[in-house]
Order: C-alpha cells, then sequence, then structure tokens
C-alpha cells in the first residue's frame, strides 16, 4: 500500500540526498552527471558523483586566498574569533544532519560521526579563546633604555590535505586555529569523502555570510584527486601545509616542501602499542583495549594495532580478549548491537587480508579476520576483528595496517616491553595499563615511550582538542588542536626597540665612525 511505501525507510542515497539538501549543499554539486563516484562503505551503494577539480584549477584558488590574506591579516585577531564563534554555532546546529552524513559516508556509528562534529564544535570554542591570547614574551635585552620582544603575525595561505577516515574534524582542528590566527585556508579533502565536505563547507558559508565581511576566498575547497594535493604542495603561495594521511603520503610531500622551505605539518600513519603489566586492573584493560583496537572497524590513526603482555597475565587476559573478538557485533553500525562497522572499501579489505597471511607465514595464530556478509550485500566490506598471537615483533607487525588487526606478544620485563613499543617506524600513540606508581611515571618518562600520545589506564586512541595532537618519527612531527600548536600557523618576529640615544650594540661589538 501506499502508506506501506511511505514509512518503509529510504536507502542511504536517499538519505544522503536528503541531509546533502538540509545541510544546504546544491544537489547539482553532487549529482553531476559522468561524475566522482562517491559510494557509502555501508552497503557499497552510490551515494552521489562529483566533479574532481584538475590540477591546473588550484592557482586560480590559491590566487583568491592569497588576496584574502591581505585583507583578513588586517582584521584584528578578536574579531577574527567572531567568525570561528559563528563557525561553533553553525556546527552545533548541524551536529546531528553532519554526523549522520558522516556515517553514511565513511561508515562510522552514529555516535561516532556525531562525536566527530562535536570535536569541530570543541576546536572553534578552544580557538575562540585562543583569538585573544596569540601573546609573544618580552625579554630580558643586555643593552639599556632597549625592549625586546616578540610578536606573532599571521603566516599567509593554509593547505589542508585531509584523509578519509575524519573526513570533516581534521579540517576544523586546522581551519578555526588558521582563521583567528589571520590565515586562509585551501581544503583539499579525501577524494573518498568530497560529500562530507562540501557539506562542511555549505555550513562555513553560512557563518561566513553571518560575519558579513570576511574576505572572499577566506575558506575554499578543492575537490580532487591526490594531484590536487600536489599542486597545493607545490605553490610557492602556500606557505604552510597541513597534511594528514599515510606515511607514503607525507614522504612524497615533506621533500617537496622542503624544497621551497615551506612549513610541514604531517600527520600520518601510527602503529600504536599498549602495555599490560602484572598489576594492570584488568577488567578495565580489556575494555579499553577492545574500544582501541576495534573502534572504527581499527580506522584510526591513533588504533591499537599491538598489544604487550606480561608473560604472567597472558593466559588470563588473552583468551578473554579472544571470546570478546569471537563475540563482538560485526555489521551495520546504524543498527544497535553493532559495535564494529565497514571497511571503507575493498582495497581496505585486500590489505587486510594480506597482513593476515604475512602473519601466518610469521607463525602467528590468528583469531577472527573473515568476512562478514550483512544485508547489504557483497558491496559492502564488513570484517570479523582480527586478533593474532604472535610469536615475535615482526613481518606486519612492524607496519601499520589499515585495519581492525591486533597482534599480542608476551613480555617479561619493563624494558623490553618499551623497546617493543619503540621499536617501530611510526611515534604516533601509546599506553599502559598498569597500577604501579613507578610503571606508569618510567613509562611517561624521557626514557619511556618514544610518542607523541603516552596514557596510563587509557587505551591509545581517541583525543580530546585542548592537548597538542600528532607524534614523531614516521608519524611526521607536526602538532595539532591544543596547547601552543596555534605557534605553526603564525610567524614570530623578534622585535628589538631602542629608547636611548646611544647605540650599543650587542655582545659589547665597537663600531665608531
Ligand atoms: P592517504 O595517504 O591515502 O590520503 C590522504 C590524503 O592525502 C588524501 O586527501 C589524498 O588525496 C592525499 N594525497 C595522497 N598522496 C598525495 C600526494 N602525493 N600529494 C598530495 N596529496 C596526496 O590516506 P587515507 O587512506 O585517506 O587515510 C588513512 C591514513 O591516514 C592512515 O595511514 C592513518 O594513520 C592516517 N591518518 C593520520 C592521522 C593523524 O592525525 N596522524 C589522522 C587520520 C589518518
Amino acid at each position: 500500500t501506499s502508506s506501506a511505501a511511505a514509512a518503509a525507510p529510504l536507502g542511504v542515497a536517499a538519505q544522503a540526498t536528503q541531509l546533502l539538501q538540509s545541510l544546504g549543499v546544491p544537489l547539482d554539486q553532487v549529482q553531476v552527471p559522468g561524475g566522482w563516484p562517491v559510494r557509502s562503505p555501508l552497503t557499497g551503494e552510490l551515494l552521489g558523483q562529483v566533479a574532481l577539480q584538475a590540477a591546473d584549477s588550484v592557482g586560480a584558488v590559491v590566487d583568491q586566498a592569497q588576496r584574502a590574506f591581505l585583507a583578513w591579516r588586517e582584521v584584528p585577531a578578536p574579531r577574527r574569533g567572531e567568525l570561528v564563534r559563528l563557525l561553533g554555532e553553525e556546527l552545533r546546529a548541524a551536529k546531528t544532519l553532519l554526523g549522520q552524513l558522516v556515517t553514511l559516508e565513511v561508515g562510522k556509528s552514529p555516535s561516532e560521526g556525531e562525536g566527530e562534529v562535536q570535536e569541530m564544535i570543541d576546536i572553534c570554542d578552544f580557538a575562540v579563546g585562543l583569538s585573544r591570547q596569540l601573546h609573544g614574551l618580552t625579554l630580558a635585552t643586555e643593552r639599556a633604555q632597549h625592549r625586546m620582544m616578540e610578536t606573532w603575525h599571521p603566516l599567509g595561505v593554509c593547505g589542508v590535505i585531509s584523509a578519509f577516515n575524519f573526513p570533516v574534524a581534521v579540517w576544523s582542528w586546522n581551519a578555526a586555529l588558521a582563521l583567528v590566527c589571520g590565515d586562509p585556508v585551501v581544503w583539499k579533502p579525501s577524494e573518498k569523502t568530497p560529500l562530507t565536505a562540501l557539506a562542511t563547507h555549505a555550513i562555513a558559508q553560512r557563518a561566513l555570510a553571518r560575519f558579513g565581511d570576511a574576505p572572499e576566498g577566506l575558506l575554499s575547497l578543492l575537490i580532487g584527486e591526490r594531484d590536487a594535493g600536489a599542486a597545493l604542495v607545490d605553490d610557492p603561495r602556500v606557505p604552510l601545509v597541513s597534511a594528514t594521511g599515510s606515511t607514503a603520503m607525507g614522504r612524497a610531500v615533506a621533500p617537496k616542501l622542503a624544497a621551497r622551505f615551506a612549513r610541514a605539518l604531517l600527520e600520518l600513519g601510527g602503529n600504536n602499542a599498549a602495555i599490560v603489566a602484572p598489576s594492570a586492573d584488568l577488567d578495565l584493560a580489556l575494555r579499553g583495549i577492545a574500544f582501541a583496537a576495534m573502534g572504527t572497524a581499527g580506522q584510526r590513526c591513533t588504533t591499537l594495532r599491538r598489544l604487550l603482555v606480561h608473560e604472567s597475565i597472558y593466559d588470563t587476559l588473552v583468551p578473554r580478549l579472544v571470546r570478546a573478538y569471537a563475540s563482538v557485533g560485526v555489521g551495520d553500525p546504524r543498527e544497535p548491537g553493532h559495535l564494529v562497522g565497514p571497511l571503507i572499501d575493498e582495497a581496505a579489505w585486500n590489505a587486510m587480508q594480506q597482513a593476515l597471511a604475512a602473519a601466518r607465514a610469521e607463525g602467528g595464530t590468528v583469531h577472527g579476520g573473515e568476512r562478514v556478509l550483512t544485508a547489504a550485500g557483497p558491496a559492502a566490506w564488513y570484517a570479523r576483528p582480527a586478533l593474532v598471537e604472535m610469536p615475535a615483533h615482526t613481518g606486519p607487525v612492524l607496519h601499520e595496517t589499515f585495519a581492525p588487526i591486533l597482534y599480542v606478544l608476551r613480555y617479561q620485563t619493563l624494558d623490553e616491553a618499551i623497546a617493543l613499543n619503540n621499536a617501530v617506524g611510526a611515534g604516533l600513540s601509546s599506553s599502559i595499563f598498569t597500577l604501579d606508581l613507578r610503571e606508569a611515571e618510567r613509562f611517561v618518562s624521557a626514557t619511556g615511550s618514544d610518542c607523541g600520545i603516552a596514557n596510563v589506564n587509557i587505551g591509545p586512541s581517541g583525543a580530546e582538542i585542548g592537548g597538542a595532537f600528532g607524534g614523531e618519527k614516521e608519524t611526521g612531527g607536526g602538532r595539532e588542536a591544543g596547547s601552543d600548536s596555534w605557534k605553526a600557523y603564525m610567524r614570530r618576529a623578534t622585535n628589538t626597540i631602542n629608547y636611548s640615544t646611544e647605540l650599543p650594540l650587542a655582545q659589547g661589538v665597537k663600531f665608531d665612525l
């Protein structure tokens, strides 16, 4: 009957269209005949088709952003903060809808989709406060009747390249800070997630309209493939590129930025470990490990990928984990009971299977990891998370595979566990579960974890915006969001002012004409 038809749930494509319309994205931007296809990992269905911008169109976008810079740098920082306050308001109003669109485009659970938008709101709040605190130091000078100080000035156009797995939050971490610091932003989102980018751009346009007199080109969006990102990296008018993605991407981007002396803010791959010590609260550790390793289907840069368990508790903890892996609900995360959603695409599934085969070849025992076919059929790629008991820290354990695989190893001494924690290329996140104060302090000390994030009694995944986020070594060294990360978006000038009638030179140098 027609009433039954009206009550039938919408398919993901119709839902996405409705959400995009409600968020203010013109449908002709997302229904481009013959355009780049965007699929939902929930079902494999087509959500829309977008026009890709060619690399040679990037110059014109940067041109306009550069003109916007010349005007925006003169706007007082607290007034710039007002724009970010309005952006936060618009994001609050759009939170549910944008969160749902993140779920459709990336396959995150509804609470993680909304959580990502909450993170955008949080960084806006942080940046608004910061807009009145972009302060430099006044420094002691050796010369009488002189003053020495440092001033922070806007830097210029900030290029942002982002990854699929945090399709909207990464832009906001950069944009909220860049805007208050006086920098326009040109954003090249992942080619896997253009719809949430278009929606975010529409939300930002509303904030700009309410603000009133922001220069044209202050926030721009480049929907394109990696060649568009590369054009942004090569443009000499872009003094800072903040690039989030794989270490392979960072290896391509970093030398190009270095060659033209531009700043690189790199947020690259992680291969994060957790140590479970003999004194650990095992109930708490189990929950922390389960979320960190299986949440977001293992597709977070901070996902727990290596678990180092003290030999005295291995046979207690690991069988419990194996049971948790066997029973966790895998499927469409919009349905209750499904904590593990889909992989982003078939390539991610293939990479997962290759890593599991390599682990078996190294003597690993694999629990789980098989494909889960849902009602959505074979075009969606769901996998049961894999727990792999490894005899040694070798092979695929050494590299990030962007899928839910947790390698488990035994250790005997804390020194050995810390050495293993640090024995990979990446240096993003890490944690220890222990109730022993000495072990906890050692882990976060200079001789402990070498990662940008080191936690105690919580897993390595996830972060709050108040802290600086990022990692060392092959993670790229960048820091975003909280603490003093704003300094990356500004240039520092040291000023010496002489209010005497003399001209004393520093270090007592004489130059008497
Ligand atoms: P990816 O490297 O495939 O792509 C990321 C972005 O870089 C995309 O926008 C892509 O178009 C662009 N890109 C790729 N090669 C480029 C090049 N040569 N020049 C310019 N741009 C280029 O990554 P992905 O699959 O989208 O995301 C997953 C990866 O991102 C994982 O390795 C994950 O750990 C990492 N990640 C890191 C963080 C972090 O904060 N450290 C956060 C999220 C994701």
